[in-house]
């Protein structure tokens, strides 16, 4: 089934539920809703409580609307109609009231029944299956409270969430789907594996790393900066905060406020927390004064950004209020921009590669043409960074999408989309080609003809937020990490305490080689060890019994419940130290 009649079914049986609704609760207004990438929802404005426990009954009402096989039916009707069809429900007034604001008819759909009262009436665009027969299997998944408009200042109304799918078959796959998805939540083994915690007390959105889950991310740090290094990239630091003034001049004080935090007062002058680092490297670049031998200059930076979200969207390390971002500048040539972004592609499909994203798609970001105003620059910028980004895409032969309207308010981008093993998709890097920040900041480079010209800004973050893409490389492993991401490498059980002393000689020599090494001493059975060990997802366990302390061995398990037999402890230690070093 095409993308399109996908749509039209799944929104034929949001219209199913809606209608089952209506009947099976007196009073209920529907709201509204809308088709979904794998289903459907509907608000509801109910007075008393409706529960998932009522699912079984509201799924059998559906059933028996998609049997009977009636049609569905589309007419248009005046505003005034309108008003008499839908006289007890505000909210579909509310929508035929607007589109009589446009000119436009009330676009109604019918349900056709025996009678007018077996009928249901919603309004409507479309489109739709011809009939409910046509409704493929479908189940409702989970009720949320959601406000109408998505404003807390209005009513709260009760969501139904749901799926549907040509069939049974397809169904079934995506409940296998979102079970094993939930066993993966980063936010749940974010806690289970002791990675990070978002403590009330510091607030809504901000994070911590904990001392498990930092050594994750410094080694995923460490493994990009590597890569970069070869390419000529060199790393600063910069301040968190910077004057008020430095954000007027790089526009984003104009066209990104709402995701600023207020300004803070320093001795009588406003200072800003910064949403990126733009400027900061900017003033990198400008530190001295530079030749087209210097170009590209590549500028980079692991930084910590502070961004305004609403409190409803966060969410575990996704959508989070301050994160780092593996972020860098390129500052270049207008002629080198391709070649720029093409190494920059390389570069990110090696690191995504690395962890099994192998599945990229990129959206080519550009403006949309009714709101120039919210952008920096004029049109000639915009043309050639637009046409630079083009053809580097090409040129990779990358699949790619245009998606007018989501362009960064400087310039235009590849915002980067990967699915993970489970097939769902994430918004993870960007690379973005600005023409507009070296005009403002009247950046320059002395030219080999001795001439003055402006330099192309390249900005990029690979991984994008290094937080959402650890979040991201946790679900997509289930949080079994490669051993040189592992925060304990090594889990070393001393089957009684007899060997105690020999386990504490393979821990030091361990730590010795750097390995990231524990050890289970408790007085607790071996097997309740080894299980411990394997839901901390350790990837090696060595299990030490009197026979080891005799052969000068260690007994190698895996997580995953494989026995490597007894080997010499200086033979695990080459092994794994290879593994780490080749981050296989
Ligand atoms: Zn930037």
């Amino acid at each position: 089934m095409d993308k399109q009649n996908l749509e039209a079914m799944r929104h034929s049986c949001e219209h199913v539920l809606t209608m089952a609704m209506v009947k099976l609760y007196p009073g209920l207004k529907p709201a509204m809703g809308p088709a979904t990438e794998d289903g459907f929802y509907f608000d509801f404005d109910y007075s008393s409580k409706i529960s998932e426990e009522d699912f079984p009954k509201i799924e059998a009402e559906m059933q028996k609307i998609i049997k009977a096989d009636l049609p569905f039916v589309h007419s248009e009707i005046s505003v005034e109609e309108a008003r008499k069809v839908f006289a007890d429900n505000p909210y579909k007034i509310e929508w035929a009231e607007e589109a009589d604001k446009k000119g436009e008819k009330v676009s109604i759909y019918t349900i056709q029944g025996q009678s007018e009262a077996e009928s249901f009436i919603d309004v409507c665009k479309g489109p739709h299956v011809e009939s409910t027969g046509k409704i493929g299997p479908f189940k409702l998944l989970s009720i949320a409270g959601a406000y109408w408009h998505g404003d807390e200042k209005n009513k709260m109304l009760t969501r139904i969430y749901g799926i549907c799918f040509p069939t049974q078959q397809e169904l079934d796959n995506h409940l296998h789907m979102l079970e094993e998805a939930k066993k993966r939540d980063h936010r749940k083994l974010g806690k289970e594996l002791e990675l990070f915690a978002v403590p009330d007390d510091v607030g809504p959105g901000l994070f911590i790393w904990l001392p498990k889950g930092y050594v994750v991310f410094k080694e995923l740090e460490k493994f990009e900066l590597d890569l970069q290094q070869k390419m000529g990239y060199q790393n600063v630091r910069t301040p968190h905060i910077g004057k008020k003034e430095l954000w007027v001049r790089s526009g984003h004080w104009d066209l990104y406020r709402d995701k600023m935090y207020s300004p803070m007062k320093i001795d009588d002058e406003e200072y800003l927390v910064k949403p990126m680092n733009c400027p900061m490297h900017i003033m990198v670049y400008k530190n001295k004064i530079r030749s087209y031998k210097e170009l590209p200059l590549k500028i980079g930076e692991v930084a910590s950004v502070y961004r305004y979200e609403q409190s409803g969207e966060l969410s575990g390390l996704t959508r989070v209020r301050y994160f780092n971002q593996d972020d860098s500048h390129i500052f270049c040539m207008p002629d080198q921009v391709e070649t720029e972004v093409i190494k920059v592609l390389d570069l990110l499909e090696q690191l995504y590669k690395s962890f099994g994203l192998t599945e990229i798609k990129y959206w080519f970001t550009i403006r949309s043409e009714d709101k120039k105003d919210k952008y920096l620059g004029d049109d000639n910028m915009w043309a050639q960074a637009e046409a630079a980004i083009e053809s580097a895409l090409k040129q990779k032969g990358a699949k790619y999408t245009p998606e007018p309207g989501e362009a960064k308010f400087y310039g235009p981008s590849i915002d980067v989309m990967v699915n993970d093993s489970l097939g769902r998709k994430w918004q993870c890097g960007t690379i973005q080609v600005d023409f507009a920040l070296p005009e403002r900041f009247e950046m320059e480079y002395i030219g080999s003809d001795g001439q003055t010209h402006r330099p192309v800004m390249i900005h990029r973050a690979l991984f994008g937020s290094v937080e959402r893409f650890l979040a991201v490389v946790i679900e997509h492993l289930a949080g079994n990490f490669p051993v040189w991401l592992s925060p304990v490498q090594v889990q070393i059980i001393p089957i009684t305490d007899r060997q105690n002393d020999y386990a504490q000689n393979v821990l030091e020599q361990l730590m010795d080689a750097n390995i990231r090494v524990g050890i289970d001493s408790r007085s607790e059975k071996m097997q309740a060890k080894i299980r411990d060990a394997q839901m901390q997802k350790i990837p090696y366990m060595l299990i030490i019994g009197d026979k080891e302390v005799e052969g000068n061995t260690v007994a190698v398990r895996t997580r995953e419940g494989e026995d490597l037999g007894a080997i010499k402890l200086d033979g695990f230690q080459a092994k794994i130290l290879g593994e780490i070093k080749n981050r296989s």
